[in-house]
């Protein structure tokens, strides 16, 4: 069917194409004013609402601070027209069926930052939109403000967690001290994840079976035969990285793509990043 976007997708194509194959073009895609220039008009390329075969979309969030309450709140809105958001339960559970129709959106936060409830749960809850947040333990225990100066006190304590949880939001571990685990020996990684995972099912009173690596890039942050394995030993059942993409039926619940994001990025990035 010609509409004006398909006329300009093929001449855009190669032009993403021949944009991403050079190295200085990468570098100014990071800028973010010139990100969005360039996104913007790549996402012309791309359709959001094709979904024919079935895949889950899992998106990772850091900080939202409190003026970007309302682009959160935009993004999820957008998000809502191109498919169905779900608990971290149900995406592990959606991994494990040999084909499934549509699309699914998980929300993550990692690390735990006090914004995180200050200024995303409210959203989320308003939205209706289930998320998980991975938090490092060694936060909650105190242990960590000690060793590292936490001046602002911008990561969550205990009591900030049980907020997020009694609001009905999940909450997985990202592990106890966020080391490098690529740095780390196999006995050091399994104490992160073992420690951690005990730590937080203790004092939040709940099970706590999903982790998301820090950084979370294969090779560089952790090691991609040993440590998702090694998250299982330690009674998680699921493990998050951060390799862009979607994941699929019968997919690897301890290999989960995830796809990092700003609260400020524009739904042309959203449709960029998460269209075909
Ligand atoms: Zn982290």
């Amino acid at each position: 069917m010609y509409t004006p976007e398909t006329s300009r997708s093929s001449t855009l194509t190669r032009l993403a194409r021949m944009l991403r194959s050079k190295p200085v073009m990468r570098q100014m895609i990071q800028t973010s004013g010139i990100r969005e220039l360039i996104l913007g008009s790549l996402s012309l390329t791309r359709d959001l609402s094709a979904c024919g075969t079935g895949e889950l979309r899992t998106i990772c969030y850091h900080h939202v601070r409190q003026h970007e309450m309302r682009d959160l709140g935009r993004q999820l809105d957008y998000l809502k027209n191109y498919g169905e958001f779900i608990d971290v339960d149900a995406a592990v559970h959606l991994m494990k069926n040999d084909r499934f129709e549509g699309r699914y959106f998980l929300v993550t936060f990692d690390d735990g930052y006090r914004d995180t409830v200050q200024n995303a749960l409210p959203v989320l809850v308003e939205k209706a939109v289930p998320a998980v947040m991975f938090v490092i333990s060694g936060y909650l225990t105190g242990e960590l403000h000690e060793l590292r100066a936490d001046v602002n006190g911008k990561f969550l304590d205990r009591q900030g967690c049980l907020r997020w949880t009694e609001a009905g939001m999940a909450i997985g571990s990202h592990t106890h001290t966020h080391r490098r685990l690529a740095e780390l020996s196999e006995d050091e990684v399994l104490r992160e994840l073992v420690h951690s995972r005990s730590v937080l099912s203790d004092l939040l009173g709940t099970f706590v079976t999903h982790f998301a690596c820090p950084w979370g890039s294969p090779g560089d942050d952790f090691h991609a035969h040993r440590d998702p394995m090694l998250a299982a030993q330690a009674g998680f059942s699921s493990f998050f990285t951060t390799v862009r993409g979607p994941a699929r039926a019968a997919g690897d619940v301890f290999n989960m793509p995830r796809d990092v994001i700003e609260p400020t990025w524009s739904n042309w990035q959203l449709k960029y990043f998460f269209g075909r």
